[in-house]
């Protein structure tokens, strides 16, 4: 099953209802959850009790190094 979530930014989110959490391999959160945007795109979300949904590209300290990940 598949749930839709709305991100703070207004993306919206598709994460299973069922699902495990994963460790950010740049900081040390371990409350993250992987979404798929509606253009395909796999993201790191979590919420947070203040604003919610966010997608963890943004929250991360360590989001430079994701970015470098991604081009190699
Ligand atoms: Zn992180």
């Amino acid at each position: 099953m598949i749930q839709e979530i709305t991100l703070n930014s207004g993306v919206k989110v598709k994460i299973p209802t069922t699902f495990e959490y994963a460790k950010c391999r740049g900081c040390k959160a371990s409350d993250i959850i992987w979404g798929i945007t509606e253009k395909g795109k796999a993201i790191p979300v979590r919420f947070d009790d203040h604003e919610g949904w966010i997608c963890h590209f943004e929250d991360c300290p360590k989001a430079n190094e994701f970015r470098k990940e991604k081009k190699g």
